[in-house]
């Protein structure tokens, strides 16, 4: 069995799936290898286009706020998470809060969308965002297990985006709204110095209460 697993449910009426942690000492990689899988089952309903029943010939989820992790900036084509930032990314930054996702570019869909022929350019290295999502409905908590492995890694690449940014003398910023960020709001997490997501354990980046809310369901 593997340590993380998808499986189908029903909500509100759809095929969607639900995700059972087997246990913590899996990878972010296991989870996203079992979306992966699940995903390329064709399992589940594609709400924004059920009339395809799959993905292909389908972009739209290539045109939407993508969020990045600090491996993500990592496995991007431009060498560095730092380059990455000059190059394929958006930092936004609104009050307190920084933001970094792909950049977008004038039609509204990531640059690294083929337009022509709707496909990504570099498959291989898509964000973690862009392997696990799937429009079709899952439980809640499968939804906050994702959530928080994607702000965890961003969160990550924002206290990085801090740290080079006042060793360069300049952080960069693409957009923003009165900010003032703080960089203490962006402590060190389990993905600091970690290039691959097998590095990276789920135990050390779930908080307690979501690990509960798996717990309960699984009846222990
Ligand atoms: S997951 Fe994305 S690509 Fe697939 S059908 Fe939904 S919106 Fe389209
Ligand atoms: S990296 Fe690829 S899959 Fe992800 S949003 Fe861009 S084009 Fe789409």
């Amino acid at each position: 069995m593997h340590k993380v697993e998808a499986v189908s449910v029903t909500v509100n009426g759809q095929a969607g799936y639900d995700i059972r942690v087997h246990d913590w000492e899996a990878s972010v990689q296991d989870y996203i290898d079992t979306l992966n899988r699940f995903i390329l089952d064709n399992r589940c309903y594609r709400s924004r286009r059920p009339e395809l029943g799959a993905c292909l010939g389908c972009d739209l989820c290539c045109r939407e706020r993508i969020p990045v992790t600090v491996i993500d900036a990592f496995n991007l084509p431009d060498g560095s998470p730092e380059q990455a930032i000059v190059k394929s990314l958006h930092v936004y930054v609104e009050g307190q809060v920084v933001d970094i996702t792909m950049r977008l570019d004038e039609s509204g869909g990531c640059i690294y969308l083929d337009r022509t022929k709707g496909i990504c350019k570099i498959y291989g290295q898509r964000p973690l965002v862009c392997q696990t999502f799937i429009c079709c409905p899952a439980t809640p908590k499968a939804k906050l297990l994702r959530e928080e492995i994607v702000n965890t890694g961003e969160d990550e690449l924002v206290r990085r985006w801090f740290k080079t940014g006042r060793e360069q003398g300049h952080p960069i910023i693409h957009e923003a709204l009165s900010p003032h960020p703080d960089k203490a709001d962006y402590p060190k997490t389990a993905f600091a110095g970690v290039q691959s997501y097998k590095k990276v354990i789920l135990k050390d980046i779930c908080s307690a209460g979501l690990r509960r809310k798996f717990e309960k369901e699984r009846g222990n």
